[in-house]
């Protein structure tokens, strides 16, 4: 190793830096993990506002065609407890309230055509983007020209359906149909096997809850690393050369052979490399998006008693999908639910006093579920755009231009640096799965290298 504190750093210790650490130190490497907050986790956190109630304040559920990350909870012992999904859903739209079933919202004749073309459209543009690389794909400049609100103006999609999609979009991506590129979003949505298994609760995305909340991966992951793991100690800069690599931080300077840098484009773009990274490598016309989580607590879930299931989508808001994450166990418990406010509802949102903030959710929640919604116990909220180390949530997103920009060097590694974080997966980017490949796969990388 001659002199050198590693054989790989990892900046970041979110889930993929910390896949990245396992599988790395599975590999005989010997790593240093540096994270810059005082706690592992990134985007997944949790609070307790009393006894036996946890709150996932970021990454919540996974789902069964999320392969690595099914396996990492097994391997880990964290146990899984379904989404409940009992009762009917709500569908607040145009100022009127109806129930359903399912992932498709019960509207009238015209928008449920209007949806099944949207849907179609979609997903014949997703199958048409290779999620390996959506930049080479035919047609991929014209697609990344475009935004997802280009697409939907030419297509003539009614009212609704461009209204069901932008709440989709707000918690999907914390950001505005305006702001998305269209081969970004197809991307995004054919690399997890097609819209659907983003919005869908059973089978979906959303099917499984973790105990403890999604956090406890990352926490088992760092317990055997020890002093490996150094907290409070973010990466500034990160010099290369022919001698290895060398990691600027407030504590002083690290070295290694190489680097995982596990962290979303834009805050990636944020540390000083030397030698300057090339253009195309940089990410940094990547942002992340807005999203806040607003969480309401009641002596029972009473909506459940009126057959709803407490997953909810509405046009009005601020919070456009809400869900039951009551803690799991016997009737009689305390109920949850939990708020999605993205995009410009989310700005909005974050220029109110937090009052204001919480009268306005609550507000929203009663249209839906009745006036035992106003009486929430305990209140908490998660901006993720306020979280320095995190920038914006759920995940970066690219805008026009930014995909093909970036191309092959998404995940490429460059000279003695690869890259993990869940953005650079080809499966399931922007959800735990991505990060858990992404790390893994800079990981395997980075073996093969040493
Ligand atoms: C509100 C919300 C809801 C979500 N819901 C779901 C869900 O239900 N299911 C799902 O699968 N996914 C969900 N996600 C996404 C999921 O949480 C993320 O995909 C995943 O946690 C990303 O992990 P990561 O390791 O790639 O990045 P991060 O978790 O962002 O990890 C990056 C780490 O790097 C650290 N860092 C940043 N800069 C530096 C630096 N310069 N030096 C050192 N360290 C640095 C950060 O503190 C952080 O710990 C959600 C996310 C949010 C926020």
């Amino acid at each position: 190793m001659s002199g050198r504190d590693a054989d790989v750093l990892v900046v970041g210790a979110g889930l993929s830096g910390l896949s990245a650490a396992r599988a790395l130190a599975a590999g005989g490497a010997r790593v240093l993990v540096l994270e810059a907050r005082e706690r592992v986790g990134g985007r997944t956190a949790i609070a307790h506002p009393r006894e036996g109630v946890g709150l996932d304040l970021g990454g919540t559920w996974i789902g069964p065609t999320q392969e690595r990350v099914v396996a990492l909870a097994r391997e880990l012992g964290v146990p899984t407890f379904a989404q409940h999904g009992e009762g009917e859903n709500l569908l607040e739209l145009d100022g009127r309230l109806r129930r359903y079933r399912g992932t498709i919202p019960r509207v009238g004749p015209l928008t449920l055509l209007d949806l099944g073309r949207l849907q179609a459209g979609f997903g014949h543009l997703a199958r048409r983007v290779d999620p390996e690389a959506p930049w080479a794909s035919r047609h991929a400049a014209a697609l990344d020209s475009l935004t997802v609100a280009d697409w939907l103006r030419r297509r003539r999609h009614g009212r609704r359906a461009r209204a069901l999609l932008t709440i989709a979009g707000r918690t999907v991506w914390g950001s505005e149909p305006e702001e998305l590129s269209l081969l970004y979003a197809a991307a995004y949505a054919g690399a997890a096997g097609g819209m659907e298994a983003l919005l869908d609760t059973e089978g979906g995305a959303q099917h499984w809850r973790l105990e403890g909340g999604a956090v406890e991966l990352s926490r088992r992951l760092a317990e055997p690393l020890g002093d490996a793991l150094r907290l409070e100690t973010p990466v500034h800069a990160l010099r290369r050369d022919a001698d290895g690599v060398r990691a600027e931080t407030p504590a002083g300077t690290l070295s290694a052979e190489r680097a995982v840098v596990a962290l979303p484009p834009p805050l990636a773009a944020g540390i000083a490399f030397e030698p300057a990274l090339p253009a195309a490598a940089r990410g940094e016309t990547w942002r992340m998006g807005t999203l806040t989580k607003c969480f309401a607590v009641y002596p029972e879930p009473f909506w459940r008693r009126d057959g709803l299931s407490g997953e909810a989508l509405s046009d009005r808001g601020p919070a456009t999908i809400t869900f039951d994450v009551s803690p799991p166990g016997p009737p009689g418990g305390p109920g949850v639910l939990v708020g999605f406010v993205g995009g410009d509802d989310a700005r909005a949102l974050a220029r109110l006093e937090p009052a204001a903030r919480r009268a306005r959710v609550l507000d929203g929640f009663a249209r839906l579920f009745g006036p035992a919604a106003l009486r929430a116990e305990d209140w908490a909220e998660q901006a993720w755009a306020a979280e320095r180390w995190s920038g914006g949530a759920p995940v970066a997103v690219a805008p026009p231009g930014a995909l093909t920009a970036i191309g092959p060097a998404l995940r490429e590694p460059l000279d003695r640096l690869h890259w993990a974080g869940t953005e650079r997966s080809a499966r399931w980017p922007g959800y735990l799965e991505g990060a858990v490949r992404a790390g893994e796969r800079a990981a395997h990388d980075v073996l093969a290298a040493l």
